[in-house]
This record gives structure tokens, sequence and C-alpha cells, in this order.
């Protein structure tokens, strides 16, 4: 069984070919455009996706040793995303397919970035928890089986990568601002400043307060010493890192007892901050659980992720009409 996936829920396009259940490449262009108006613009993306996807698919089957006749079937990301985005990869994969007279999977692009950690060993068992955190979420998924998945908590408000970003912003730090924290926290104090932790009701969160909180802080501080940021930017790194991260685990703690579950994943590009990784590692030490995380090119936004859950849903016979369309807000 050889599948395509496509990948393009947001500012990456990306082409991946898995054969019998192993990825064999997994090809991403970034959309470089975004990062003078320091977020996604989401017009900007439909026509970036639309130059990329070609030459990305091409070279997915190009570097594969698979020739496009051999294909079995043709996998696109559904949603969730942005629709100008989603509809570039929903309309190729649907000629594509009909061009090759081959099944189309439509595959939910949350689901995916959980099934990215049976990609490759070690898999975690049924049932775990997974900590989804991306740009556009924050999520405690229940994972019962590949397709069985339940959201047992997820955010009120802002996704803790979009905090990230957002405070990132504050501290005038180029777009997407996640990885500098990450970068600038390493060498700084993470209780030099305090940032007040929400608590949200049984396993929600909530992201918007800390960018407020943020914003007055330095407001003040600036007020005092324009030059508060520069001198203190590793401290103030590290401190909002380091609640952000206390947020995350504080409920990620609490899913764990309720549902008495040992084995731990993370996933989406949150995934990847090295703060996250430690605490997690730490918390995973003093309670006997197993963690899984993904490589790193497998926790942000890629195809290889899509062609993953694609081929379970392949196993199961899950394929879709050619009427199919995108959902910008699809459900897990
Ligand atoms: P979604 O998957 O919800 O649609 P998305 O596609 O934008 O959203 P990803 O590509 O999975 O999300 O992740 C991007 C986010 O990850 C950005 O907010 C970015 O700042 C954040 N991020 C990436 N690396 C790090 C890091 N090392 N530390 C903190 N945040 C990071
Ligand atoms: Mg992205
Ligand atoms: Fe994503």
């Amino acid at each position: 069984i050889n599948i395509l996936a496509i990948e393009s829920s947001c500012d990456e396009t990306s082409a991946s070919i898995i054969s019998d259940g192993k990825i064999l490449n997994n090809i991403i262009a970034t959309q470089s455009v975004h990062e003078k108006y320091g977020g996604v613009v989401p017009e900007l993306a439909s026509r970036a996706h639309q130059q990329h996807l070609i030459p990305v698919v091409h070279e997915a089957i190009a570097t594969s040793g698979i020739t496009k006749e051999e294909l079995s079937a043709v996998a696109f990301t559904r949603g969730p995303g942005l629709m100008g985005s989603l509809l570039v990869g929903v309309s190729f994969a649907k000629s594509f397919a009909y061009a090759l007279d081959v099944p189309l999977i439509d595959v939910n692009h949350m689901q995916a970035h959980i099934l990215a950690h049976f990609i490759d060993d070690p898999k975690p068992t049924f049932p775990f928890i997974c900590l989804t955190v991306s740009g556009g979420h924050t999520q405690l998924v229940l994972v019962k089986d590949h397709l069985d998945m339940e959201v047992i908590g997820e955010t009120l408000d802002d996704a803790v990568g979009e905090a990230f970003d957002k405070t990132a912003k504050l501290l005038g730090l180029p777009y997407p601002g996640g990885p500098l924290i990450d970068k600038y926290a390493k060498e700084g104090n993470p209780k030099a400043f305090s940032f007040p932790v929400s608590d949200m009701p049984n396993l929600s969160y909530s992201f918007s307060g800390i960018k407020t909180a943020v914003l007055y802080f330095l407001r003040d501080q600036l007020k005092n010493n324009p030059k508060f940021i520069e001198e203190n930017l590793a401290d103030l790194c590290a401190s909002i890192q380091f609640t952000l991260i206390k947020m995350l685990l504080q409920k990620l703690k609490k899913a764990a007892d309720i549902y008495g579950v040992k084995d731990i994943a993370i996933a989406g590009g949150v995934s990847a901050n090295s703060g996250l990784r430690n605490e997690l590692q730490s918390l995973a030490k003093k309670h006997g659980w197993r963690t899984f995380i993904p490589k790193f090119e497998y926790c942000t936004d890629n195809a290889a992720m899509i062609a993953m859950a694609a081929h379970y849903k392949y196993l199961k016979g899950e394929f879709c009409g050619m009427d199919v369309v995108p959902e910008a807000r699809m459900k897990i």
C-alpha cells in the first residue's frame, strides 16, 4: 500500500509518501512571507500553497522510488486550519486521486499530530494521554486507539503556542517567537519574575491572561527603565516559559491521575520546547510515567503525520467521496 499525503492547513506546504506503514520521506516548504507581518496572513498562505504544492509533491514522488501509478490512495488534511489553505490541498488531492483513479482519504490534522507518535519506535500503548500543544491548539486527548480519541481538556481561549508568540512579540522578538523564547530562556532565571498561573475548572486551560499580565508588567517597567527588556531578556523569557509550562503540566498531571494512565505523550509545535521536555522528563521520573516525544520534524506541521493517519484509515477502509469539503473547525 503506497499513499501520498498532503498537508496545507496553515503555513507549511508538505507532502509525504508512506509505503506499508513506513514513512519514505517528508518534504516541507515553509512560508517566509509571514515573518514581516508578525503572524500568518491567511490570503498570503493560500497563494504560497498554490505555488509550493506541485513542486513539493513532485519531490516527494521523485525521491520515494515509487511511481505515481503505484499509489494506492491520496490523503489530505481536511481540517482544522485556515479555509483558504485547506482548499488548496483538498482541491489538489481530489484532482490527483481522480486522475490516478485511486481512493481519497481525509485526515483530521489534530488526530495526525497525535499519530506522529506511530512513525518511529518506541510507540505508546493504548490508552495513553497526549498533550497536543501548537500554534492553534492546546488539548489533552485520551487516545484509546489509532482512530479513537477523546478530547478530555482544552484551552478556553488562546493556544499555548499563541501565548508564546504573542508574549515574544511584546518583547520585540520576530515571529514566530516561541523558539526564540526557548533559546533565551536557557540563559535566564525562571523565578526572576512571576506571572499569574491560571487555574480553570477541571482539565481546561486559559492562556490569554499571561499576555495581558506581561503587557502591563512591561509597560510599568519601561516607564522607569527604557532598556528594561534588553537588560532582562533572558530572565523575562525564562519566567514566561516557566509559567506556561507550569500551567501545561499541572493539568497533564491531573489528567494522568484521573484516567490512571502512565503512557504520556506530547505533540504539536510547542513540544519542541526544551523547557517543556525537561520538566516533563522530571515529572515522569517522579510518577513512573513513560513519555513519548516525536522527532522535531514530526512535531511541527508536516505531511508524514498525515500519511501515518491515512495508513490507519486505509486499513479500516475509511475513504471519503469526491464531494468532501474542508472543515476549518473540524473536531477530533
Ligand atoms: P495547529 O497545529 O494548531 O493548526 P500550527 O500549525 O500553527 O497550529 P505548529 O506548526 O504545530 O502549529 O506549531 C507552531 C507553534 O509552535 C508556534 O506557536 C511556535 O512558536 C511554537 N514553537 C515551535 N518551537 C517552539 C519552541 N522551541 N518553544 C516554544 N514554542 C515553540
Ligand atoms: Mg505552522
Ligand atoms: Fe499543526
